[in-house]
């Protein structure tokens, strides 16, 4: 079975279904789990568990799997804090059965482990990125990783967006096909890029924000209304002039002012919804002198930390109208008791409008866990920076080295 997952016309891309013979052979899976760690033990495990279904399948159908991931940002080195023994207890619990371990992904250690396993036993490689040439797809490694196995599965959505040797250049060397949990992703975005349901509402916010113009571009050409929180909304009342203070934006204004122009000349379809009041702080450690404010009384010195409470009123009232939400970003810091209301208050919106819900991003994910919306809404993406990329309209190299390499 084939897929078609971006551009239009850009050729099909071999699906791992059941109908791939897998038994006794030796399947070399890229997932991405690089879940928070904390001493030593799995903080958030939603990752492991999403990728489990496709190893666990695996296994059953008598694969030998070999689990590729990268953890943490290890620069090249071995750092013994992100090894990826510490994730095998939560993923052998995910799976219902034993996970062994290697200190190595590639060379002697990695093919004793390999040669060493059984049909339908779970190998997990030791962390990619302990190696510089995984990041700079460096083609000799994705030899050497590609050696370990008879076909690759790349199933790790969350790193779609990187051209590393495990997620694009392997793909040249073997065999290749996408995997159920990238797959699924796929859909599920591209059924809310081209189906939309409407009234179709945007619900964007968080720190990265010169990362996320391309996003609010796209979005208001598709969406019915954007409501925009956090640093992003910032770097928009910026734009228009109003004062934010010493408060998380994007240095350049060049593209936020286009963004107003083109939502007040309704170039897109979307309104725009911006903050009218907030909550600031002097600094995002003094929750005590948290205070709520109009948005044209923000102080030079002051830090606006959330929403206030008649900007989450407003976009309560938005998104209860809503058929089809898509959130990315929180509303404010809300790690910080003071700064996570105006997060729970659209969260809270998001799952009482009943609408078909898809939640992006690594921080909006855990925003959902916190405040106990994750089992509510219809999907939480595993993607945070490929989520955003695909929704911008750009081809993730681990999507694109998947039609390349083509059916096998
Ligand atoms: P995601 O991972 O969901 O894509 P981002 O990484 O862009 O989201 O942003 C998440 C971070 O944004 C959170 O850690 C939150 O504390 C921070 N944030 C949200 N609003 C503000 C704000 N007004 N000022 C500073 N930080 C903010
Ligand atoms: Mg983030």
């Amino acid at each position: 079975m084939s897929f078609a997952a971006g551009p239009a016309n850009a050729g099909l891309i071999a699906l791992l279904t059941d109908d791939v013979d897998v038994e006794g052979k030796r399947v070399l899976v890229r997932e991405d789990l690089n879940v928070p760690l904390e001493g030593g033990r799995v903080a958030d495990g939603t990752r492991i568990r999403a990728a489990a279904p496709t190893l666990l399948d695996l296994s059953e159908r008598g694969a030998r799997v070999i689990v590729m991931t990268h953890v943490g940002r290890p620069a090249g080195r071995v750092v013994e804090s992100l090894r990826t023994a510490q994730l095998a207890p939560e993923l052998a619990r995910a799976l219902g059965r034993s996970v062994k371990t290697c200190d190595d992904c590639i060379g002697p250690v990695a093919q004793a482990a390999v040669a060493a396993l059984q049909d339908g036993d779970v190998l997990l490689l030791e962390n990619l990125r302990f190696h510089p040439q995984e990041e700079a797809d460096d083609d000799g490694f994705a030899q050497a990783l590609a050696q370990l196995g008879d076909i690759y599965v790349d199933d790790a959505f969350g790193t779609a967006h990187r051209a590393h040797a495990s997620t694009a250049g392997i793909a040249r060397h073997l065999p290749s096909y996408m995997g159920p949990l990238m797959a699924t992703e796929l859909e599920i975005l591209d059924g809310v890029l081209h189906r939309p349901r409407r009234p179709f509402v945007a619900v964007l916010g968080g720190a990265k924000v010169a990362d996320k113009i391309g996003v609010i571009d796209r979005l208001l050409k598709l969406c019915d209304h954007v409501v925009v929180g956090g640093g992003m909304a910032n770097t928009l009342l910026a734009a228009q002039g109003v004062e934010v203070g010493k408060s998380l934006r994007d240095p350049d204004l060049g593209p936020a002012k286009n963004i107003l122009a083109e939502a007040e000349e309704r170039e897109g379809r979307a309104r725009l919804h911006l903050p009218v009041d907030a909550v600031v702080s002097k600094s995002v450690s003094d929750e005590a002198g948290a205070r709520e404010v109009k948005i044209s009384d923000v102080a030079s010195d002051d830090m606006i930390l959330d929403i206030g409470i008649d900007t989450a009123k407003h976009f309560r009232g938005v998104i209860l109208e809503a058929e089809m939400v898509l959130w990315n970003g929180p509303m404010g810091v809300f790690e910080r008791d003071a700064f996570g209301a105006g997060t729970e208050a659209v969260g809270q919106a998001i799952v009482d409008s009943g609408a078909y819900s898809v939640v992006g991003g690594g921080d909006s994910g855990a925003a959902a866990v916190k405040f106990g919306f994750a089992g509510k809404l219809t999907h939480v993406s595993t993607g945070g920076g490929a989520t955003l990329e695909y929704i911008e309209g750009k081809d993730l190299p681990g999507v694109a080295a998947l039609r390349k390499a083509g059916p096998a």
